[in-house]
């Protein structure tokens, strides 16, 4: 039975700590020739590095300019970090937040990704928030529990307005570049699950509304049988971002 969709998918890539801004440049200005027409939402998350090269090329196309992270403040004595502020003036539209290898890597809790969050809300960007559990974590049986928790302190104190501009990417830790997905099956029920989640904090329409993503080793292989779920609203791809050739076929799904 076809699905009848209320919602638009949105297909982000990130390329993490990868490419100089040579090789940005080229990856970008092959999606843009790749994308165009694009039949869905579009974002690319360079590093840092390569925001302002990336952006000069994305920019006045259907692809939007995402960044990997921000500081947890507007501004100051914060040695390596980059502000909201930065960001804004190198014209990034989105920041990607909460990512698994800032959780479990960099030590960010939920408090400090909420304090992002509400920052990057505060200064007009539109913000993925990932939530996932680790392996050991779903082995327990506590998967459901560990997206409840990311995702109810992930939003504290975001308002019904304000979660327009959230996409929640759901991004189980143990699929995460290790080329093991999670079926389609598993992957919707978390889903379904985070959806009845907003449900309960916003309401049924902000819940039918909200884009949830679902990142973990997605290839061009697996995209349109995980997008056919009813609840599984776009990609963010890490590994097969990095090339055109991965890239564009799973962006340009059907
Ligand atoms: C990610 O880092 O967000 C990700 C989903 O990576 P990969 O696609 O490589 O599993």
């Amino acid at each position: 039975m076809e699905v009848t969709r209320s919602r638009d998918y949105f297909i982000a890539g990130n390329w993490k700590m990868h490419k100089t801004r040579a090789e940005a440049a080229a990856l970008a200005k092959a999606l843009v020739k790749a994308l165009k027409p694009g039949k869905h939402k579009y974002l690319v998350a360079p590093t840092f590095t390569a925001l302002e090269t990336v952006g000069a090329i994305v920019k006045g196309t259907n692809i939007l300019l995402g960044a990997q992270n921000c500081a947890p403040e507007e501004q100051g004595a914060h040695t390596g970090e980059v502000s909201v502020l930065q960001l804004k003036d190198l014209g990034v539209d989105a920041i990607i937040l909460g990512h698994s290898e800032r959780r479990h890597i960099y030590k960010e809790d939920d408090t400090l990704i909420n304090k992002k969050v509400k920052l990057a809300l505060k200064h007009g960007f539109e913000v993925i928030l990932c939530v996932g559990e680790l392996l050991e974590e779903r082995e327990k049986g506590k998967a459901e529990a560990v997206c409840k928790r990311q995702t109810e302190k992930g939003l504290a104190g975001v308002t019904p307005e304000e979660l327009s501009k959230i996409t929640i990417a759901y991004e189980p830790v143990w699929a995460i570049g290790t080329g093991k997905t999670a079926t389609p099956d598993d992957a919707e029920a978390i889903h379904a699950y985070i959806r009845s989640v907003i449900a309960k904090l916003y309401g049924a329409q902000a819940a039918k509304q909200i884009v949830i993503q679902y990142g973990g080793s997605v290839k061009a292989e697996n995209a349109a049988q995980l997008m056919a779920k009813e609840d599984i609203d776009g990609a963010l791809v890490g590994g097969a971002a990095l090339k055109e050739e991965t890239f564009a076929p799973i962006a340009k799904f059907s």
